[in-house]
């Protein structure tokens, strides 16, 4: 079998191509473009970058900056063609959006063995890689949608803001359940009635994301963002996502409103707002949400989004090595596997591409370690617990150093060293 297919020539499916064609593989590539586009697409370019031509920071000191330099080592199409159509942006990566789709199809058309189809693909067969991205066909998504079955498939992100749970004042939140029933799995972050009171009245007037137009209309029905909810009357809020009845602080105290931290991972590093999901800008989000007492100096590790957005609730549908559990010959990539950003998703591509070439050499898949931002984003999306939300790369997500480090920049700097000491060590191990 030397023939595979990738569905979606954006920045998974571009590197997802390349790894295959590096391996000797045909590959045929579809993309609908420029005959039938997304809402978001404005050309029939390959990896159009569709909103801001920053890739994000290269410093080391960022989980963005070690996720580029493994998928360095790795051997990234899309980093290789960024690279070559930089514009100066300081510490980030930025690119001429123009020259960057440019450079990545001079490298592949390259190869002989791609061969570009200029259709729309609704068919998922084996040995194929489905990167159709957050704005996939209606036809895709209805093939992904049988696929999947009921519950795995979503249309877009309501997602709320995650805070480190060392940035958290525990002078001002406490543990506890709602009427003491079950186990005490929130923090609470109790508000006396006039912090409560300007808080409301900063939420209300903050500022918003403007909504693209085909994000306008129904889509969030049923999922109302938290500033709008606020709108609808000063105790709104108190009735409720900050509703204090049943939990009392630890010397018996009631509260005049709640806010209510739910922990969002393993190591318990990381803690949502409950029910915070919203459309302010990130600016906002900050100012606003800091009023909260226990949040005063809370570092963000997700700010919440509201977007159109397909993207498949991975756990329990997808392996670490990004092929679906029930059907294996079967990969997804992107930012349909619930990945967030642009690097984020060509290293989703990358890996799928380099997976599905294994599979087919007969060799065995092996997920990159979790130390690395690569591995622990793809443990994240395969073993996430509680409600699944797209996530991009960050420190949060990997494996604790075996000795604490105090200071946060040599912190930062220790797991990227552990990072990419262990990806080249991978490198060689996928290499040989
Ligand atoms: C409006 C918007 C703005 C964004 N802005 C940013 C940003 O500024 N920074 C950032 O880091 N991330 C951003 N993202 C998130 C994400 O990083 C990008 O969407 C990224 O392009 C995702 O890569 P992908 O390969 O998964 O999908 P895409 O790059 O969208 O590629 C998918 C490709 O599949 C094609 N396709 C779809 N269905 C079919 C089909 N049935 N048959 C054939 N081809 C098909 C599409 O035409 C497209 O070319 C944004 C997302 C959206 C929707």
């Amino acid at each position: 079998m030397n023939r595979v297919r990738v569905v979606g020539g954006g920045l998974a499916g571009v590197e997802a191509c390349y790894k295959l064609l590096n391996a000797g593989f045909e590959v045929d590539l579809y993309e609908m473009r420029p005959g039938k586009s997304s809402p978001a697409h404005k050309t029939g370019a390959l990896a159009e970058l569709v909103c801001s031509n920053s890739l994000k920071s290269e410093e080391l000191t960022t989980a963005q900056g070690v996720l580029k330099a493994e998928l360095r080592v790795l051997d990234s199409l899309v980093l290789k063609a960024a690279e070559a159509a930089r514009v100066p942006a300081g510490g980030a990566l930025a690119v001429d959006r123009a020259q960057f789709s440019d450079n990545i199809e001079q490298i592949l058309k390259g190869y002989d063995k791609l061969n570009i189809i200029r259709e729309e693909c609704a068919y998922i067969a084996d040995n194929t890689i489905i990167a159709t991205g957050p704005l996939t066909s209606d036809k895709m998504e209805e093939s992904i949608a049988k696929l999947a079955g009921a519950g795995y498939l979503h249309f877009y992100d309501a997602v709320a803001p995650i805070v480190t749970a060392e940035s958290i004042d525990m002078n001002h939140a406490f543990y506890s359940s709602r009427y003491n029933k079950g186990d005490a799995d929130y923090l609470n972050c109790p508000m006396n009635e006039k912090e409560y009171t300007e808080f409301v009245k900063e939420l209300v007037g903050a500022g918003t994301v403007v909504l693209k137009s085909f994000e306008k209309g129904d889509v969030f029905e049923g999922c109302m963002p938290i500033e709008v909810m606020a709108k609808r009357g000063r105790d709104s809020l108190r009735f409720g996502p900050m509703r204090p009845v049943g939990l009392r602080g630890p010397d018996g105290e009631r509260y005049y409103a709640v806010v209510q931290l739910r922990k969002e991972d393993k190591y318990d590093r990381m803690y949502n707002l409950v029910g915070f999901q919203t459309n302010l800008t990130f600016s906002e989000q900050k100012r606003v949400f800091s009023m909260i007492p226990a949040l005063r100096k809370a570092e963000f590790v997700r700010y919440g989004v509201m977007h159109r957005n397909t993207y498949l609730a991975s756990p329990g549908f997808l392996t670490d090595c990004l092929h679906m559990i029930k059907r294996p010959a079967v990969f997804f990539a992107g930012q349909l596997t619930g990945v967030e950003g642009y690097m984020e998703s060509a290293m989703t591509g990358l890996l799928a591409g380099m997976h599905l070439s294994r599979r087919l050499q007969g060799k065995t898949l092996i997920p990159p370690p979790l130390t690395t931002m690569c591995g622990s984003l793809c443990g994240y999306l395969a073993h996430a617990t509680g409600d699944f939300a797209p996530m991009h790369v960050n420190f949060e997500l990997v494996p604790p150093l075996p000795e604490p480090v105090k200071d946060k920049t040599k912190r930062k700097e220790a797991y990227a060293d552990r990072a990419l000491h262990d990806i080249r060590q991978y490198a060689q191990v996928i290499n040989d």
